[in-house]
């Protein structure tokens, strides 16, 4: 088993998913592919910290701008502006105000690939094209336009990790390492032993 390929994610349950009960859905989507669960909690997080959290990357302002003004391009139509540090800034002001606005759960997955494939079924930012049987794609039908016309926030009920070095500044910003629980689950001998010896009686 290459260890080097066993990495840690932190998953959001944003507002919206708590408030559509949800939990569960989506708990169980990580859950069912062989993840490990090592850390939850649930908390109302402050608009300073929730600026902390997406700020955490000094290139996410810039990345995050030229997204959604591609996104609006690709359907033929006009982003608010053509300035994607402006753009993201507009973003970063609604996000706040979403992510403080009720608790939301914040959890860490454990497992081969993790940061890859949570952010595979969690599915692209814009549930309007999330890909289906995601859960963006499958949980809810918002759009940057139905959320720039109400000047808000894209719900989209989950935030994932984009890479492992975020991953490792959001996992430190939620929580102590002491929260993070170090256990064996059974079924990792079938998700990743050499052989299953031990199982013919
Ligand atoms: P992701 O959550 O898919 O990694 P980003 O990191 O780019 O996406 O954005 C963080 C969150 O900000 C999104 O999940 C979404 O809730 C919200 N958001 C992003 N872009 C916009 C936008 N142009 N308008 C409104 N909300 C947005
Ligand atoms: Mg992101």
């Amino acid at each position: 088993m290459d260890e080097s390929k066993i990495e840690k994610t932190l998953v959001l349950i944003k507002p919206d998913g708590i408030q559509r009960s949800l939990i569960g859905e989506i708990v169980q989507r990580y859950e069912r592919i062989g993840l490990k669960l090592i850390g939850l909690k649930m908390l109302v997080p402050t608009s300073d910290f929730v600026e902390k959290h997406y700020t955490l990357d000094p290139e996410w302002r810039m990345k995050n701008g030229e997204k959604t003004i591609q996104a609006y391009k690709e359907k033929g139509e006009n982003p608010p502006t053509e300035d994607p540090m402006e753009m993201s800034g507009m973003t970063l002001e609604k996000l706040k105000k979403y992510m403080s606005s009720s608790p939301v759960i914040a959890m860490v997955w454990k497992g081969a690939n993790a940061v890859k494939i949570v952010r595979k079924i969690t599915g692209g930012t814009e549930p309007l094209t999330s890909d289906v049987g995601t859960i963006r794609g499958d949980y809810v039908l918002d759009s940057y336009q139905i959320s720039d016309a109400s000047d808000r926030s894209i719900r989209n009920l989950v935030h994932a990790s984009g890479s492992v070095k975020e991953a490792e500044d959001e996992i430190n910003l939620w929580f102590k390492p002491e929260e993070l629980m170090k256990y064996k689950l059974v079924q990792e001998h079938i998700l990743y032993d050499v052989n299953l010896d031990g199982i013919l009686e």
